[in-house]
Order: structure tokens, then sequence, then C-alpha cells
């Protein structure tokens, strides 16, 4: 029999990646939208903080079980930024080219051997509401800032993000070999392993 997990996450890129991540799993996953879930506020200072929030507000509202992540873009030359503002980094409505736009700006005058970053994804599964102890599990990605996109595939800063295993940007890997690399695929196995499933 399945279990039945909600997904913490209104985010189209994420909900795509993690249901082809679980798709041959005994899982059945459940976008928080169905239950009506408002967004929480982010006011966590790391990630691991944010995705325990994003999770306990999930299964308060769903009385389910809850996956929740949060992530984003480390880069070494800003101090860690974007971090745990990736998503909103030019601003509370940016859009993904907004975002990128502002990282090629700042990063203009860095060299290229000082263009290091790396994704980060912390992953939690809590039982419910109240549960003490959440499962938690941690991804990383290392890569380069490009000085252009390149690539239409994936999401967020993929297009600028390059892989030097793979000689390309995240945005020019097919959907599943992005999957078997990325942060987000590292933590969510991780989590599945975990849980048992
Ligand atoms: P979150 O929804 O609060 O976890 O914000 C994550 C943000 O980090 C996204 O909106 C993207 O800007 C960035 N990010 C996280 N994972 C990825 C990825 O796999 N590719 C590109 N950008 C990502």
């Amino acid at each position: 029999m399945s279990i039945r997990i909600v997904l913490a996450t209104g985010n189209a890129g994420k909900v795509c990646e993690i249901g082809q991540l679980l798709a041959d799993r005994e899982i059945e996953i459940l976008p928080q939208s169905a239950f009506d879930v408002p967004e929480v506020e982010e006011t966590g200072l790391t990630f691991v903080e944010n995705a325990i929030l994003k999770a306990r507000n999930a299964s308060r509202y769903s009385g389910l079980p809850v996956i929740a992540d949060d992530s984003g873009l480390e880069v070494d030359a800003l101090n860690g930024e974007p971090g745990i503002h990736s998503a909103r980094f030019a601003g509370p409505n940016a859009s993904d080219a907004d975002n990128i736009a502002l990282l090629m700006e700042k990063l203009a005058d860095v060299p290229d051997e000082q263009r290091t970053a790396r994704f980060q994804c912390l992953m939690v599964y809590m039982r419910h509401e109240k549960d003490p102890t959440p499962l938690i599990c941690q991804g990383t990605w290392e890569g380069r800032i490009l000085r252009e996109p390149r690539g239409e595939n994936g999401f967020g800063y993929d297009p600028v993000f390059f892989v030097p295993d793979r000689n390309c940007t995240a945005a020019q890997l097919p959907a599943e070999v992005k999957n078997a690399l990325s942060h987000r695929g590292q933590a969510l196995r991780c989590l599945v392993e975990r849980l048992g499933v």
C-alpha cells in the first residue's frame, strides 16, 4: 500500500522534479494546493529552519505527513548570497530572468576562476505538525556561474549554472540527468532511503 505524503511547495519546477524522482516508489504525492495550505513566511536564517517552517505549516493544514525543501544558490564571490534569498534575489516578485540578470551584474567583474558556486537543498520529512524529530537530508551540487545563460531546461538559475563534469549548464541537461546529479535529487534519495519506501 502506498503512503500519502503532501509536498509543501507551490513551485511547479520542484513539483515536477520531485514527482519524477518518486515515480517508481510506493508513495502517493499530493500537492499542498489540494489542501488550501496558505503560504508561510520564511523567517528562518537557514535552509533547514525554512524547510521545517514549510513542512509544519503544510502538515497543520493537511493533517498528513509532509516533505518540504528549502534550496538555493551559494556563490562564493558573494559570500554565499543569494543563499536563502535565492527565489527573491531581485525583489519580492522577481522572475527567474530578473534574478539571473542581477547575479550577472553582481559578478560582472569577478574572474572565471572565482565564480565557484553550489546549489544546496535541505529536505525534511515531518510525520505530523508537532513531530519533534523530523528526518533531515542535505544535498549539495558544485558548479560555476557563467557570464550568460545557456539552455532551456530546468528553472531558476539553471541556465547560468555550469556543471564541470558534464561541460554544460544545468539547463542543458535532460531532466533525468539533472535529477541524478542535483542537490534536490541527492537530498530526496537520502530521505526516501530513510523512509524505507
Ligand atoms: P525555495 O523555493 O525557497 O526553496 O527557493 C529556491 C530558489 O533557489 C528557487 O526559486 C531558485 O531560484 C533557486 N534554486 C533552487 N534549486 C534550484 C535548481 O535546481 N535550479 C535552479 N535554481 C534553483
